[in-house]
């Protein structure tokens, strides 16, 4: 998506749109998901539009890899001190339906159940 034509994360990054928060910084921002799928699930974005990971380029290794840093760090911040897991859809055969790259993090609290195994739906 264009300027002139943002995804919902490109409005929540121009404060159209509110979000809860979890971490910013000048190139990154954390935010919890609307739908949670777990106790705790929240979405790490880069600030400069990636509409997907399969649009990544050799240039954007630096975000990328800050963008996973984060997510242990995040994960533990927000209380998933007994694992966690990460996802990034791609595509449309990878159910992406935001299309700025995002990488879900989410898992149940301590003494929680594991997530359930992932499967095909
Ligand atoms: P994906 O299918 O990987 O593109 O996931 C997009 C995610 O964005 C979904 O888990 C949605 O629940 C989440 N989402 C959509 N709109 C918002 C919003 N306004 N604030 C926070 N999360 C959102």
């Amino acid at each position: 998506m264009s300027d002139d034509n943002p995804t919902i994360f490109g409005k929540i990054l121009r404060g159209e749109i509110p979000c809860r928060k979890v971490y910013e910084d000048d190139e990154v921002l954390a935010f919890h998901d609307i739908h949670p799928v777990a106790d705790v699930h929240f979405l790490i974005i880069p600030k400069r539009l990636i509409p997907s990971l399969a649009e990544v380029q050799p240039g954007d290794a630096p975000i990328l890899g800050k963008m996973l840093a984060l997510a242990p760090l995040l994960a533990r911040e927000q209380g998933l001190t007994d694992g966690f897991r990460t996802a990034i859809n791609t595509g449309r055969l990878g159910r992406q339906d935001v299309y700025h790259l995002h990488i879900h993090i989410f898992g149940n609290k301590p003494g929680g159940d594991p997530l359930k195994v992932m499967h095909g739906n």
